[in-house]
């Protein structure tokens, strides 16, 4: 044993997120519980207020209307933000 620092790095590449994202996305978020950044409420995201008068889907905190996520489908790219939840929570897909 060496007490000099590993050499080794201490990260993989992203691309290894690849398979296990894939599993996170291919979810029913709706089910999922979603707590919010802003006040902390925590409950289940298909119970955020949802506006859809705009070039997409908003979904605001029902309980402090902080934006929890923004989703904007285009005809080659989808934009998905979520900076609005501190937390999701769903069961693990098996
Ligand atoms: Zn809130």
């Amino acid at each position: 044993m060496s007490d000099l620092p590993s050499s080794e790095p201490t990260f993989l590449d992203g691309n290894a997120a690849a398979g296990p994202l894939r599993d996170v996305f291919s979810v029913d978020l709706t089910s999922a519980v979603g707590t919010c950044a802003g006040c902390g409420d925590a409950g289940p995201v298909g119970g955020v207020r949802l506006y859809s008068q705009a070039p997409g889907l908003v979904g605001r905190c029902p309980g402090c209307e902080e934006v929890l996520f923004t989703l904007v489908r285009g005809e080659q790219d989808t934009f998905l933000s979520m900076k609005g939840f501190a937390m999701l929570r769903f069961p693990t897909a098996g």
